[in-house]
């Protein structure tokens, strides 16, 4: 997708009133079902509805940084 492609698509999502969904780690933003590149720019200069996310890759790379540490017990049956 074309930078310009993506910055219409986010305005087209302001104006519509959707909420734009954009990672927290990356600049990637979930367009039309896919995480695309945006600038910050783009977001910023439009005082869009940001909800913050994460993006598969980025996911993937704090799971491979950080194992949860937190282990679910089994339950226990009564
Ligand atoms: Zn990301």
């Amino acid at each position: 997708m074309q930078r310009s492609e993506i910055q219409a698509k986010i305005w087209a999502a302001y104006e519509s009133g959707d909420l734009i969904l954009a990672c927290a780690w990356c600049t990637r933003v979930h367009l039309e079902g896919e995480w695309v590149h945006a600038d910050r720019d783009a977001l910023s200069s439009i005082d869009a509805p940001v909800t913050h996310g994460i993006c598969p890759t980025c996911l993937e790379n704090q799971l491979l940084i950080e194992p949860p540490r937190v282990r679910l017990e089994p339950p226990t049956l009564i």
